[in-house]
């Protein structure tokens, strides 16, 4: 509409929000296009992946950890930025939102002709957590994550800390406690941590935990917390109460869409509000979604998926802002691709695990190659485990898990490239892969894998 200035009304000022706030003001300018966004929080577009990190003292200053503040939205951006304020309702009919202001009280209401709807996810809190006992921390924010820096800092400082739930987050963080010289138990239901890969992986993972003084308590659900003077004193289990002076909770999330769902925007199977390539809500003109709170498109199971992650986080919020903008972009789904580290071992995953195979109704095959990440006579070679998950028919990857000291986490990345690109292990078995002894064996990890998908094909 030329000559009209059009309102924007982000919710939520993280790595979506902001991103999309900030592509869209990159192409239109203040006489087009206003742009105000609620955060409830302190703070925008931070990085909640760098809390493990400022927890442990590997990261100094929190401050290294926010992108880009308030005041630089404001002055560089012309956002109208407003910290605190939780948007607490969505009228599409008449097209307004309600913020309240946590700060100063009351209630402002703001007209828009575009919303993007940005708000994270919600982190898993039993019953037992909700019993407001001090020295029980989640790390969703950066928030939480300080009033955690906080407690540890205090005087008297905790020795014995518990981590609840064995995802990425809680063995992140139980690497922070170790570095912080804590004494540290991971409790986790499951029969192994690290759900995101397969079991036989995620057992090499809880092998080099334990290696590194993490005492991890599987099959174990916690049911409770003992208290001694209003702080926790222990997390209860069925197999008996585990002495703790700090409780981190990283059971994971959900997407954060009961305000969306109250003002009848439609969510998708997965759960996470349903987005189209351009990331517009099918059925709520105007209503964009990016972020923890969306839905992506997996490629390889071809299905809707829920997957928190920055990294998806920052490129759909980019492509809702070029949209917004009057740009085009799409946001051309996921692969599952993810990496992360527990010390010096490092876990990286990418596309399907064996019960995502088998319940995308994939018949497949998997192997195991072990190597090593460098050179087997070159100092410093350290052991290197690859899983590789095919089609049987095809040969096409499926999947692919890497579990090893230096240099294995982002070895993932060119498997997620080749199965992004739909390749056979066949064809992986040629591939152009960089070799000197400091950083491979001549035979990369990776395809001396491809080679034992091969021949585990060839004996179907
Ligand atoms: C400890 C930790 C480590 C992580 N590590 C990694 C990693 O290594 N790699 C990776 O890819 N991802 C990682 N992640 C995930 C990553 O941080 C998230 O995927 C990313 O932050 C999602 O961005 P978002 O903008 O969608 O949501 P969020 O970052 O959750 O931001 C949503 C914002 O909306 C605000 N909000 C919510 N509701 C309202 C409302 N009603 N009104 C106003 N404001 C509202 C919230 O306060 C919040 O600031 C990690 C997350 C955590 C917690």
């Amino acid at each position: 509409m030329v000559g009209v200035t059009q309102r924007l009304i982000v919710v939520g000022g993280d790595a979506a929000g902001m991103a999309a706030a900030s592509q869209a003001r990159r192409r239109r300018g203040r006489a087009d296009l206003e742009i105000v966004a609620f955060e409830r929080g302190h703070h925008t577009s931070y990085s909640a992946c760098g809390i493990p990190y400022w927890i442990s003292g590997a990261v100094e200053d929190r401050d290294e950890l926010i992108a880009r503040d308030p005041a630089t939205f404001r002055s560089d951006f012309d956002i109208d930025v407003r910290l605190r304020h939780e948007v607490t309702a969505i009228d599409l009919g008449r097209r307004e939102v309600v913020a309240r202001d946590l700060d100063g009280g009351g209630e402002v209401r703001e007209r828009f002709d575009d919303l993007v709807y940005a708000t994270g996810a919600v982190p898993t809190k039993p019953d037992w957590a909700e019993d407001g006992v001090a020295g029980v921390f989640g790390v969703q924010t950066l928030d939480d994550g300080a009033a955690l820096r906080d407690w540890l800092d205090a005087d008297p400082a905790p020795r014995r800390a518990v981590v609840v739930g064995g995802g990425y987050i809680g063995v992140e963080m139980a690497e922070a406690l170790i570095r912080r010289g804590l004494s540290v138990t991971l409790v986790e239901q499951a029969d192994q941590p690290m759900s995101t890969v397969d079991e036989d992986m995620a057992a090499l993972v809880a092998e080099a935990m334990r290696g590194i003084g993490i005492d991890i308590r599987t099959g174990t659900e916690v049911t409770g917390l003992d208290q001694r003077d209003g702080r926790v004193s222990a997390v209860v289990t069925a197999a008996g109460p585990i002495p703790a002076d700090v409780v981190v909770l990283g059971l994971g999330v959900r997407p954060n869409v009961a305000l969306a769902e109250t003002a009848g925007i439609p969510l998708g199977p997965s759960g996470a509000i349903r987005v189209d390539r351009r990331m517009r809500v099918p059925g709520a003109p105007g209503v964009w979604a990016a972020g923890d709170c969306a839905e992506s498109l997996h490629r390889v199971s071809g299905l809707p998926v829920h997957i928190p992650l920055g990294t998806h986080a920052n490129k759909q919020g980019r492509v809702a802002g070029i949209n917004l903008g009057g740009g085009y972009a799409t946001f051309p789904g996921v692969v599952g691709t993810a990496v992360t580290k527990v010390c010096e071992l490092e876990v990286g995953r990418t596309g399907l695990r064996e019960r995502d195979a088998a319940a995308s109704g994939f018949e497949f095959v998997s192997v195991v190659a072990e190597s090593t990440n460098r050179a087997g006579y070159y100092p410093g070679a350290r052991p290197m485990t690859v899983k590789l998950i095919a089609e049987r028919s095809s040969g096409r990857l499926l999947g692919a898990q890497i579990v090893g000291w230096s240099e294995a986490a982002k070895r993932i990345d060119a498997l997620a490239v080749a199965l992004w690109n739909g390749m056979t292990v066949d064809e992986m078995t040629g591939l152009d892969l960089g070799y000197a002894p400091p950083y491979a064996p001549v035979w990369d990890p990776v395809l001396i894998a491809a080679r034992k998908a091969v021949d585990a094909l060839d004996r179907r």
